[in-house]
């Protein structure tokens, strides 16, 4: 069932819908003589780039690079200080505190909590199967009236796997309220972005970033891509100037180099599947998980040492053995060739128990 727009309008918190946003300086008139935002005159410049204006609030070339990288029209998309801002946006224009729930199909990206907690909205657990697959079947069976948004990841964080997109389908088709994919590591995966399914189902939302396989984690770039109505809604709570120039300029560009990217993630995608098996050969690693992010989740008896005695040889790896379902388990993120040497050869050592 697809929803209307009436409906998608229905989502929206009352306070968000009726809200007279913030009008800044720079959203109507960005050239001329400007006198009008109270900012220094005189040109400033960190690396190159000029910051003695206010950024773009609308995010213009950001957002028609975006909108030709995704095949889709700049109305479905907006630019976040990472991912994780867009995440706030949706807490803050769907969700009524004390009132609404999300749902969060765990283990998966702990963010989807925190932020749950953060803005006092209840969680209803909809639990990955064993082979951490998200079942439409058993999350409409028991998804309740107050549920208002539906969290899955894909390729999902930290057990790597894709979720399976017919499940994805059918919940966003059969329940009529707002589907979050986190998409944060889709470049690593054999599936394509879902965004091509925007205009079927008016509900999907899907989240990615420039973290992971752009490899601009520093500069805090991530985006949502969904329905206009929602987007507009996102653009009236977000902070007027979230993106700095940098961001937004240096975002445009490495949109325009997507053969250094497919060159450094097919360089990845070799390792993954060289560690991955060189792990399984380890005695003391109990299971590695098949993967398609950048990053292996394994099992092996008593994580928490390993992880303890790696990270005093100044290797660091996530222990992801206190999430439930995941029992001795650790995450490590796929390096360059030397840096998976290197922990390889002493995750090994960790493992007999030794010393170097
Ligand atoms: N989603 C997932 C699944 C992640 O793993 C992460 C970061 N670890 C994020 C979102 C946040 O990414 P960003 O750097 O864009 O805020």
């Amino acid at each position: 069932m697809m929803a209307r727009q009436s409906e998608v309008y229905s989502w929206i918190r009352p306070n968000v819908s009726q809200l007279k946003p913030y009008e800044s300086a720079r959203e109507v008139v960005q050239t001329g003589l400007l006198l009008d935002a109270n900012e220094n005159p005189y040109s400033h410049r960190v690396a190159g780039i000029a910051v003695n204006r206010y950024p773009d609030p609308n995010q213009k070339a950001l957002r028609e690079a975006l909108a030709f990288f995704t095949g889709l029209e700049v109305e479905n998309v907006l630019a976040g200080s990472g991912s994780d801002e867009v995440l706030d946006w949706i807490f803050k224009v769907l969700c009524r505190p004390g009132i609404d729930r999300v749902a969060i199909a765990e283990p998966t990206y702990g963010m989807y909590r925190v932020m749950a907690d953060i803005f006092g909205v209840a969680v209803m657990e909809s639990p990955l199967d064993q082979n951490f697959q998200f079942r439409a079947a058993s999350f409409l069976q028991k998804v309740t009236e107050d549920v208002k948004v539906l969290f899955l990841c894909s390729p999902n964080n930290p057990t790597g796997n894709l979720l399976d997109e017919k499940e994805i389908f059918e919940v966003a088709s059969e329940w009529p309220k707002p589907v979050v994919v986190d998409e944060a590591y889709v470049e690593f995966s054999k599936r394509p972005s879902l965004s091509g399914e925007l205009g079927r189902l008016q509900n999907l939302l899907i989240m990615r970033t420039f973290s992971k396989a752009f490899g601009c984690a520093g500069l805090r770039l991530g985006y949502v891509l969904a329905g206009p109505e929602l987007i507009e809604s996102f653009l009236k709570v977000k902070a007027p100037y979230n993106l700095n120039s940098f961001t937004q300029e240096e975002g445009v560009h490495a949109l325009r180099k997507l053969d250094d990217l497919a060159r450094e993630v097919s360089q990845i995608l070799e390792e993954r599947e060289r560690v991955s098996k060189h792990l399984e050969e380890l005695r003391g690693v109990e299971r590695v998980y098949p993967s398609e992010a950048n990053f292996l989740l394994f099992q092996c008896s008593e994580a928490a040492r390993v992880c303890g005695e790696l990270l005093s040889k100044g290797i660091v790896v996530r222990d992801r053995s206190s999430v439930p379902g995941l029992t001795d388990s650790i995450r490590v993120t796929v390096g360059t060739p030397e840096e998976n040497n290197v922990f390889l050869k002493n995750l090994e050592v960790c493992l007999e128990g030794g010393a170097t």
